[in-house]
């Protein structure tokens, strides 16, 4: 099903409050993955520095506990 919020305000303010409502749900989590990730080899192909291994997609998609921000300062 194809949903045109375009030029529904109701509809763009529902789909603002659900995702407002997921963001603080997962916190600043919700966008930590592999891809992210400072373990994850990059460039090259994707494997896991930490585990040395390519990680499962359900993991690429969501990281993992050992996630760790790859634009953090470290200081
Ligand atoms: S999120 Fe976990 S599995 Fe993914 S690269 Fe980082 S440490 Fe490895």
């Amino acid at each position: 099903m194809t949903y045109q919020t375009r030029n529904d305000p109701f509809a763009n303010q529902a789909l603002a409050d659900a995702l407002n409502e997921a963001i603080q749900k997962h916190g600043g989590d919700l966008f930590n993955n592999c891809g992210n990730c400072s373990h994850m080899n990059y460039p090259g192909p994707p494997v896991c520095k930490l585990f040395n291994m390519t990680p499962p997609i359900q993991t690429i998609m969501k990281g993992c506990k050992n996630y760790n921000d790859a634009k953090e300062i470290p200081f």
